[in-house]
Order: structure tokens, then C-alpha cells, then sequence
């Protein structure tokens, strides 16, 4: 057994962790809550991304990217979170942001789909969640009815990020309500100028994102803009959720690192009662506590991302690295706020965006109640 990072792999993360000191932690200050500027980033520093040479790091070779492996993604996600200045869900700095799901995607929407959105011609959103199926995607209520060489869509779904802004979206509906998650629920590529479409409301969240209600009425799609084959939207989302789990671990990693150097600096700076905030025990212990769990979260990524790259089954790992990391960060953040009192919330300090993002991490992307239940499936073997 090894623990050691591979020399590349520290190389990666020594580069990074300086790319972040000093080209993102001072701007932070200047584009907090404001996203416009977080994505301007992108533009600015291009030429210093260049520089690092992680252009496209998560695109396939074989789409023109790097094609790192899973434990240098762990590694890119995590320094890269330390920092505020981006937005907290789109780390599009080393790219443009593509689903996985339009990897899977062949021929002409391959060319129409895929390849525009890896040069940055087009962007997408994924449109799943509607009011009465979050947590459970399966009770969608959005149908898709083949129509000839067509298929018609109906139905409304929300929360969905950038819709107002997108070109197109990744939409899931019901082709078979019989079969619906064995079967039953297949993908479409939706261009958002097709007739019927509209983007009806946006909701206002304590995060930076805006996510929108899309109302689909007699929304017409042609055959060959279909994801895969009908049935198959479950199987592409299970084919990348693991590595979606995986990112959320690594960026709660990122997000404890910062907040564990914040608290320990200023509780050795800031004295109060005539001792430093540091030789306090109830100040100390949830310093240690922290730096106990980045180790243990640290552990548990390495070895899920080792697992991903060897391919072996990896879900359960996936399952706890998200829910250990969403929930610890977030108590991190809220502990530093914590020792550094009234200025943990200002705004010149990321603590409180950590804080609002980090709590939002718990109920997105798999609540963490949903994902103990999985998990208690997985290795309870029950129902
Ligand atoms: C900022 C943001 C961006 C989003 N972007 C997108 C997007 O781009 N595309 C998209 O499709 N969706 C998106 N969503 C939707 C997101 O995926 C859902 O909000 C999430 O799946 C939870 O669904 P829900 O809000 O309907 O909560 P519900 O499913 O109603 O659950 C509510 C709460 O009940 C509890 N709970 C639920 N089921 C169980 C259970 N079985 N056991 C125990 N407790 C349970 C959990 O605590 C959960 O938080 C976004 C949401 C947010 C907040």
C-alpha cells in the first residue's frame, strides 16, 4: 500500500494550489455575489490557464481534452475550491462546462450537440427536477409521445440552472409510464427557440445560482435529437453520477482546507480576555476536529477516486465521500464563522459564501437523507 501521491500528481497540486493563492484568493473580495464578473474570470485568466496547461482537463482525449483520471480531477477540484471567486458549481475556468451525458451522444447530434458545446459555441442545461419529483426523479409527471419521425413533450420542470440563459436543454420525460425508472424515462436534446418552449419564472436562493421553471406545451422534437435509445435516460445518469458524487467530496475538501487556514490564523492573531483565541479549549477543538476531517474525507477520496480509475464498483464509496463532505464542510464553515464573531459575517471574508454554499451542497445533487437511504440499501442489502 502506497499513500503517496505520484510525483505528477504533486507537481498538479503544488501548481495549482499557487495558481489559486494568487490569481483567484485576491479577487475574491471584488466578485463575490456577483456572478457576471465570477464568469468574466474565465476570459481574464485564460491565458494563465494555458500557462498551467489544464485547458479541457476533464474532456476525453478523444474530444481533443486531456483526459485526466479521476484522482487528478480529485486533486483539480479540490484546490480549485478553495476559493470563492468562482461560481460554486461551475468550475469552468479550465473549460466549458459539458455534461457527460452529451459524451454518449453519436452522429449528427454529436456534431450538432457535443462538439459546439466543447469549443464554447453552445451551452446547456439539464432539466430533470419538476415540483412533485426532486429527490425522486421517477415520479416526473413530463411526458414525450412519438408522433410520426417526432416526439411531443408536456409538462413543467424546475429548478433548472441557466435555463434563461442556455441554448439548449438536456430534458427528461415519460415515454413509458408503465416501466418509468426500469425503462420508461429517455432524454431529449431541446433547443430553447423550439416553439412551445418557454422559461416561465426564476427563483431567488440564498446561493448565487437562479435555477428557472421551463413549461413545455406541445413541444416538438425530432426523433434523431433523442438521447440513446428510448428507455435509456436513467442509464446515462447513472453512468456519470458517481462522478458528479465524487466532486462534491472533493470540493468539501477544498472548501475545509480554507476554512481550517482562516480559523487557525486568526485564533492565533485575535486576542480576547488577554489570551489568544487559540490557547482557548473550545476554540482549539473544533479546529482539531476540522483538521481530523479533512484527513479522514482526504482518505476516503483517494481511495473512491482509485476505485473509479481502476473501474470497479465505486458507488458506495461515491455515497459517502458526498455525504461526509457536504455535511463537514458545511459544519467547518459554520464553526470558523463561528471563532472569527462578527466578521465571520462579513462579506470581505468567504466564510459566509462557504457557508450559504456548503449548506446548499446537502440538498442538491442527491439530499443526504436520500443517499443514507441508498447506502443503507447498498450494505444493509434491504428494500
Ligand atoms: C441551486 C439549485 C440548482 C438546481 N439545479 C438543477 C438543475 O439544473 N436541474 C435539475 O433537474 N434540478 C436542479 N435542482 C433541483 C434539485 O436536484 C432538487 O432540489 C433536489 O433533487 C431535491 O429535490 P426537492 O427540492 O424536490 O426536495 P424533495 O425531494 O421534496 O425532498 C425534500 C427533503 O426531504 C428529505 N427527503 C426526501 N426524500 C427522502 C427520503 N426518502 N428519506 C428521508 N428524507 C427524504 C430530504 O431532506 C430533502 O431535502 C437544483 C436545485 C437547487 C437548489
Amino acid at each position: 500500500m502506497d499513500f503517496e501521491l505520484p510525483e505528477e500528481l504533486r507537481l498538479l497540486k503544488d501548481n495549482l494550489r499557487k495558481f489559486v493563492d494568487k490569481e483567484l484568493i485576491p479577487r475574491e473580495r471584488e466578485t463575490v455575489n456577483n456572478v457576471q464578473l465570477q464568469k468574466d474570470l474565465q476570459k481574464d485568466l485564460r491565458p494563465k490557464v494555458d500557462e498551467l496547461g489544464l485547458w479541457h482537463y476533464d474532456v476525453p482525449e478523444e474530444f481533443g481534452g486531456l483526459g485526466l483520471g479521476m484522482l487528478a480531477k480529485v486533486i483539480v477540484w479540490s484546490e480549485i475550491s478553495r476559493t470563492t471567486a468562482l461560481p460554486a458549481r461551475y468550475l469552468s475556468i479550465f473549460g466549458f462546462p459539458v455534461s457527460p451525458i452529451l459524451y454518449t451522444l453519436e452522429g449528427r447530434a454529436r456534431d450538432e450537440y457535443l462538439m459546439p458545446v466543447i469549443r464554447g459555441e453552445k451551452t446547456s442545461c439539464f432539466a430533470q427536477t419538476e415540483a412533485d419529483a426532486g429527490s425522486d426523479p421517477a415520479a416526473m409527471r413530463t411526458t414525450a409521445v412519438r408522433d410520426g419521425d417526432h416526439y411531443v413533450i408536456n409538462g413543467v420542470k424546475r429548478f433548472i440552472t441557466n435555463a434563461d440563459e442556455v441554448d439548449f436543454a438536456q430534458v427528461f420525460a415519460v415515454t413509458d409510464p408503465e416501466k418509468r425508472a426500469r425503462g420508461g424515462i429517455t432524454g431529449f436534446l431541446v433547443d430553447m427557440n423550439t416553439p412551445g418552449l418557454k422559461v416561465s419564472a426564476s427563483y431567488d436562493l440564498m446561493v448565487d445560482d437562479r435555477p428557472c421553471e421551463l413549461v413545455f406545451d406541445n413541444v416538438r422534437v425530432p426523433v434523431w435529437k433523442r438521447i440513446g435509445n428510448e428507455g435509456e435516460g436513467f442509464k446515462h445518469a447513472q453512468s456519470w453520477i458517481n462522478s458528479g458524487r465524487i466532486r462534491h467530496g472533493a470540493r468539501s475538501l477544498g472548501v475545509m482546507e480554507r476554512c481550517f487556514e482562516l480559523g487557525s490564523s486568526y485564533a492565533k492573531q485575535r486576542k480576547t480576555f488577554g489570551a489568544y483565541l487559540a490557547e482557548r479549549q473550545s476554540v482549539q477543538w473544533p479546529l482539531t476536529d476540522i483538521y481530523m476531517d479533512m484527513h479522514k474525507l482526504k482518505l476516503m477520496l483517494y481511495h473512491a477516486a482509485w476505485k473509479y480509475d481502476r473501474g470497479d464498483d465505486c458507488r458506495e464509496d461515491a455515497f459517502m465521500v458526498k455525504i461526509f463532505g457536504d455535511e463537514r464542510s458545511f459544519w467547518a464553515a459554520d464553526r470558523v464563522m463561528q471563532i472569527h464573531g462578527g466578521m465571520g459575517l462579513s462579506k470581505e471574508l468567504p466564510i459566509e459564501r462557504f457557508f450559504r454554499d456548503q449548506r446548499s451542497m446537502m440538498i442538491t445533487e442527491g439530499a443526504v437523507e436520500v443517499l443514507r437511504m441508498a447506502l443503507a440499501r447498498m450494505i444493509l442489502n434491504v428494500r
